[in-house]
């Protein structure tokens, strides 16, 4: 699937459903928002910017992903976290950036 994107006044959102474990922080964090029985099913601008990007910013996959309109600061990024596999196909070992937020990092497994 492609990233869909969805463009309010202040904050465009983007989404991969590819990527959406359907942890539903989205729909239970901004419902007004985040509709997944409405076409479209995100609606930006049903609350601020800043209440639609921290929501986004505690999506753990990465599907949802904003970009400031406003002048605002745009989602941070994080390091790099690799996850080596083992014999049998097994994940080894992982080593992963200080940050407490998964999202926030890019994923590559070697
Ligand atoms: S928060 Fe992210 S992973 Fe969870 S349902 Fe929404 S888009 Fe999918």
């Amino acid at each position: 699937m492609t990233r869909r994107i969805y463009r309010g006044t202040d904050i465009e959102v983007s989404f991969d459903g590819d990527l959406c474990i359907h942890a539903t922080e989205c729909v239970r964090g901004l419902p007004a928002v985040f509709d997944r029985e409405r076409r479209p099913w995100v609606f930006a601008d049903n609350a601020t910017a800043e209440e639609v990007s921290a929501v986004i910013e505690r999506c753990p996959s990465g599907a949802l992903q904003y970009r400031r309109l406003d002048g605002a600061p745009n989602e941070p990024t994080g390091p790099v976290t690799t996850i080596t596999a083992g014999a049998w196909g097994t994940a080894a070992r992982a080593r992963v950036g200080p940050s407490v937020n998964c999202r926030a990092q890019r994923m590559a497994v070697v």
